[in-house]
């Protein structure tokens, strides 16, 4: 720690600003108490105590520390709630799903579920779980997918189920579509050439595949990799959201569309919905392309880089 008026060379202060505050912020939201709540009077109290270069004073061109705290992105609301429909083990459906079947006696799910009600611009209900115990509860809800049947004709398709995988207290979540061939063979998600130019974003990200969480919107591979049905994606619904109410990461990353328009309930594209931040309870919500898309599509690698770019200047990691 400096003694007063003494300056830290080399450091950036805003940056370093920014990622004690993002750092703070993730380390309570994972259940750690002593930190300082990564709030605008903290921040400016970390600026003082620290005696950033010109004693205080943001270096020229950066802003100044309070607003950095206090000043994030602009963050859109959910443009809709949750939807509203009942729990995907009692819903009746249409479509090519058909009617969901309700749970089996002795399968009600073990891990909290986030109630019809929970107002998505609210923070996430129930206090956080310490790692080992969203470990736990997110093996429960695993064995629950893995014994689904809610989708006759994904269950009937898939070799495994691919719940998700990584860490269980993630800054970051990368939420895509669904299982593809590699993955259904694998149980394991984004595996294939799509998997892996992800790792190669993650890598970009200064992130290992270890240090996210990776899951999909639906747990079962569509067959000849077409996308989810609505009434798929409503069936899933229930298992994502409660993975996200575990996870509770500080940023969820949408790959694509179909995983966009399911946890943001809206029907926009991806092109009007990326570019900014949109918030699902107290997650920041960005959109970006699907790897499989980009690999289709390299021009568009450079916009999901300025899309992560964003995630990452706002988390202070650049
Ligand atoms: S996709 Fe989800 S809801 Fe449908 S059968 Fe698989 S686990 Fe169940």
């Amino acid at each position: 720690m400096p003694q007063e008026n003494q300056t830290i060379e080399g450091l950036d202060p805003a940056v370093t600003l920014a990622q004690a505050a993002g750092l703070a912020e993730h380390l309570q939201r994972i259940g750690v108490q002593w930190l300082p709540v990564a709030d605008p009077d903290s921040a400016a109290a970390l600026a003082e105590q620290l005696r950033f270069a010109d004693g205080g004073s943001p270096e020229q061109g950066s802003e100044p520390a309070s607003e950095l705290a206090s000043a994030p992105p602009a963050v859109s609301p959910p443009t809709a709630p949750p939807a509203a429909a009942p729990p995907p083990a009692t819903a009746a459906v249409a479509g090519s799903a058909g009617a969901v079947p309700p749970s089996p006696a002795g399968t009600a799910p073990a891990f909290s579920l986030q109630s019809d009600s929970a107002d998505p611009t609210e923070p996430y209900p129930g206090p956080s779980l310490a790692p080992d115990a969203r470990a736990a509860e997110l093996a429960k809800c695993s064995e629950q997918v893995a014994a689904c049947t809610r989708c006759e004709i994904l269950s009937q398709c898939r070799t495994k189920t691919v719940f998700g995988e990584g860490n269980v207290a993630p800054r970051v979540v990368f939420f895509g579509e669904g299982p593809g061939r590699e993955e259904d063979l694998s149980g394991r998600p984004f595996v294939g050439k799509a998997g892996q130019l992800l790792t190669k974003m993650i890598g970009a990200c200064k992130f290992a595949r270890e240090d996210v969480y990776i899951m999909n919107t639906v747990k079962c591979r569509p067959p000849n990799n077409r996308n989810p049905e609505p009434t798929e994606i409503e069936n899933c619904r229930e298992f994502f959201q409660a993975q996200f109410e575990i996870l509770r990461p500080e940023y969820i990353v949408c790959l694509g569309l179909v995983s966009a328009q399911a946890l943001l309930c809206t029907k926009l594209s991806v092109g009007r919905l990326r570019g900014k931040f949109h918030q699902y309870f107290d997650s920041k919500v960005l959109v970006t392309y699907h790897p499989s898309y980009l690999l289709r599509n390299p021009a568009a690698k450079k916009a999901a880089w300025d899309d992560l770019q964003l995630m990452l200047r706002d988390a202070g990691l650049m």
